[in-house]
């Protein structure tokens, strides 16, 4: 016989999150306590939960179960990366810290950023659990993909912001209840909606990948000309906190190449108006090879974070799309995520060293 609980649910509880501490299927829980798939779990909400002992259906290795955002980064920034220095570069509008990690001593400086857009966090799950793994493999010197790890970071510095749009990927993740004082205004935003699954931006309706100064009037243009849950470019460039902090981080580290992860398309975007090095072709071409993603010299973009980098450092900067599918995408995708993106992060670590010229 299964027994059935009640428990109140607390702010940053979701379906999936529950499902998981209960080790239960997700899609049961919701008809348990009538729920459909769209539908957010509200604060003081009592939910029947079935206390099922012993079975484990979730443990499967390598896949996200519940969903990511800044809580679940904490707690793995306290608990799992113990070893790796962490340190707040900025603050999001709704006053999350945007952190960064950093690992390896080496003089090359790589830098890998995700969850620009609210609906991505999947990447951000990916970027956590590629720290942990390169720790274990560091401190155990083991070969990953055919990679002397220990060697790895001797040469490169990794800086990685695995979530660098945590109030919109809270949003995403638990509609209204997340959006504090800007309520109103947010779901004004959208239109008065109360599903967020297409958000993108950030907590005042800016896209933080139309931010930058690189042909952000033109795409301003074709753009929403006010805020929006997704492309509005703000009313000038940098103007958003979180935007602000990558930047900063950028002017004062310099780094040799950068890699912003997104995630639709299973692509790799390496130009900005022939300003990239020459080299960047056979980069993509070698990261395409790692990951089995396309590479593309260029969708048309202006504005986006690698845009603007490829442009002032003349370095090679990629904007790779992890996934297929419409955002957000299931979190069965992680499996796939991690099997394609590991191998073309691990890859984009061993190029040349771009800032030593
Ligand atoms: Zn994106």
């Amino acid at each position: 016989m299964v027994e059935i609980a009640q428990y109140k649910t607390e702010r940053g509880d979701t379906f999936a999150k529950l499902a998981y501490r209960h080790q239960v299927e997700e899609a049961y829980l919701r008809r348990l306590n009538h729920l459909s798939s769209s539908m957010y779990l509200k604060p003081g909400t009592v939910v029947e939960i079935p206390e099922q002992k012993g079975s484990a259906p979730y443990e499967k290795k390598g896949e996200c179960l519940y969903d990511y955002g800044w809580r679940e980064l904490e707690a793995d920034r306290q608990h799992y990366l113990p070893g790796i220095a962490s340190e707040k570069i900025g603050t999001s509008v709704l006053g999350k810290p945007i952190w960064l990690f950093r690992i390896g001593k080496g003089k090359k400086k790589v830098f890998f950023s995700a969850a620009w857009h609210g609906n991505e966090w999947l990447n951000t799950w990916l970027l956590m659990r590629f720290l942990q793994e390169l720790q274990v493999k560091n401190d155990s010197r083991q070969i990953w993909h055919g990679i002397d790890i220990c060697m790895l970071l001797r040469e490169v510095t990794l800086f990685v912001v695995p979530l660098v749009n945590p109030d919109g990927v809270e949003i995403v993740q638990e509609g209204a209840e997340a959006l504090e004082e800007k309520k109103e205004s947010i779901l004004q935003i959208n239109g008065g909606m109360m599903n967020f699954q297409h958000w993108s931006a950030n907590a005042a309706g800016v896209d933080l990948n139309h931010q930058w100064p690189a042909g952000w009037k033109e795409e301003a243009w074709e753009s929403p000309d006010r805020p929006f849950p997704r492309h509005y470019g703000g009313e000038a460039p940098l103007t958003e906190p979180e935007a602000k902090a990558v930047y900063q981080l950028t002017m004062e580290e310099e780094f040799s190449q950068i890699i912003a992860l997104h995630s639709q398309g299973e692509e790799i975007y390496w130009g900005y108006r022939r300003h990239e090095p020459e080299g960047s072709e056979e980069l993509a071409a070698r990261l395409a090879r790692a990951s089995s993603f396309k590479a593309i010299r260029t969708a048309d973009s202006k504005a986006g974070y690698k845009d603007w980098f490829i442009k002032t450092f003349r370095r090679p900067g990629f904007t790779v799309e992890t996934g297929i599918g419409q955002n957000p995408l299931p979190m069965e995708a992680s499996a796939r995520i991690w099997v394609t993106s590991v191998p073309l992060l691990l890859e984009s670590c061993t190029f040349p060293n771009y800032s030593s010229e």
